[in-house]
Order: C-alpha cells, then structure tokens, then sequence
C-alpha cells in the first residue's frame, strides 16, 4: 500500500503542512487555486515554485467554481487556464487536477482530459482505489470529527453529527468499531489499519491547512503522520500512485 496526501486552495500555511510532511518522509499534492478563499493569506508564485519541487503542485481551476453549474465554456477555460498559470510558476508540466466541491460530470472530465491532465481527485471518502483516473476518490478528509464546531456549508447548524452520521455508514462496513469514532485521529488510525491489513492500493488523506489552523488539528495530523511512518508505508504524491497505469489498476 501507498500513502498519499492532498492539500486544496493554496494556502499560506499549505508551507507547514509541506514541513509536517518531511519531518514524517511524507508527499503531498498541493492543488492550488489563484482565487483568495476564507480571507486567508494565499501563496505567492515563489513560494509555490518552491513546493513544487518539494512535492506536487496541481491545478483546482482559476476562480473555484462548480464546474458542472458554470457553462461548459467557461469550466473549460477555467480548468486549460489553471493548467497554463502553475506551468507558468512552476516551469514544469502539470499532470494533476482537483475539481472544486469535488464537482464532476462527463464534460467537465473530458476538458480535464483534453487539456492534457493525467489525473484528477474528487472529494469522495472511504475509498482505496480507483478505476478512472480522472474521478480518483481519497480515503478521508481532515476535519473535526464527530462533530463540527461552527456551522458550514455542508451542515445544518444544529447538526453537530452530521459529519459522523454521513461517514458511518461506510466506517461500519468496513468493520470499524463505534470505539473507534470518539476522535479524528482514532478513526483515522483504524481506517489507515483496516486498508493496510486488507492490502488497498493506497490510504490518500486530504484536507485545507486553513482548517486544520481554525480546527486546531495540527497536534491530531502530526500524530498520525507519525503513526503512518512507524507503520513503514511509502509516501507518494498523487501523481507518483500512477492511477492511469495498468499495474495499479484493480
Ligand atoms: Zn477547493
């Protein structure tokens, strides 16, 4: 198995993720967006350069719309753009793409396609595999778990749970205990166990240091990057798993 990790929007504090990522011999692809989000300070073309040849840097489209709500045009121009503006920074060619929302459908897949990229990610959880390398699922996200602190997009403000309720049904297919739920990082040490054991293709953790800042998760990632590391699993970027390559197909 390969562990592999993902960062979206292109955060400042993406630098201390990419740091936390090294102490632990980890790889991250870092999906980077021109468009300022959450009011946070975003990462200067230098620094992005920089990341790239640390880790991977991806393209997550120009302005962060729903590619399948805009109108083809444009989520065509923004995913070629997105493409043309980190090869610019970066000086080398980009091969992954993140959709925004996680947002795809078979036209938004084939500009994707058609501009030259070798893999995109969704935002889809609880899964270890792919078969198509343009709607590449991860395994789990980082944020607060079983609950949510402040309202967002996804949840109703009075749904705490939410986040929990929407997951368990998967963790429990897979035969995680409820034991195992109390926190992020105790579910997501069970998960990372159950995939190694059942021998996955890999354990993808994705995330936004925005969150893991706001959240005060930092301790929970850093404990887990350390667990990942004494398990002895290889860490890759995303475009290193190689999706679209037969051998890693199943
Ligand atoms: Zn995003």
């Amino acid at each position: 198995m390969l562990f592999t990790t993902s960062w979206d929007d292109g955060y400042v504090l993406d630098l201390a993720i990419a740091s936390l990522l090294e102490k632990y011999d980890c790889k991250g692809t870092f999906y980077i967006c021109p468009e300022e989000q959450h009011n946070r300070d975003m990462l200067k073309p230098e620094q992005i350069k920089d990341l790239n040849s640390r880790h991977e840097v991806g393209a997550h489209s120009m302005t962060h719309p729903k590619l399948t709500k805009v109108s083809l045009d444009e989520a065509k121009w923004e995913i070629e753009s997105s493409k043309k503006w980190i090869e610019e920074i970066t000086g080398e060619e980009c091969k992954s793409f993140c959709y925004p929302f996680g947002l795809h459908n078979d036209e938004v897949k084939g500009f994707v396609r058609d501009a030259g990229f070798e893999n995109a990610r969704t935002v889809e959880n609880i899964k270890f595999s792919s078969s198509d390398p343009l709607a590449m699922p991860t395994s789990l996200q980082i944020t607060p778990f079983p609950w949510r602190k402040k309202w967002t997009l996804w949840w109703h403000p009075l749904d705490h749970f939410g986040p929990a309720r929407a997951l368990y049904g998967d963790i429990r297919k897979l035969g995680i205990s409820i034991k195992s739920c109390t926190s992020w990082l105790s579910l997501a040490k069970a998960i990372f166990t159950y995939a190694k054991k059942t021998d996955q293709p890999y354990f993808h953790l994705w995330g936004h240091s925005h969150e893991v800042e706001k959240y005060k998760m930092w301790g929970q990632l850093e404990s887990f990057l350390e667990f990942v590391k004494d398990e002895g699993v290889d860490g890759v970027t995303n475009g290193e798993l190689r999706i679209g390559a037969s051998e890693n197909w199943r």
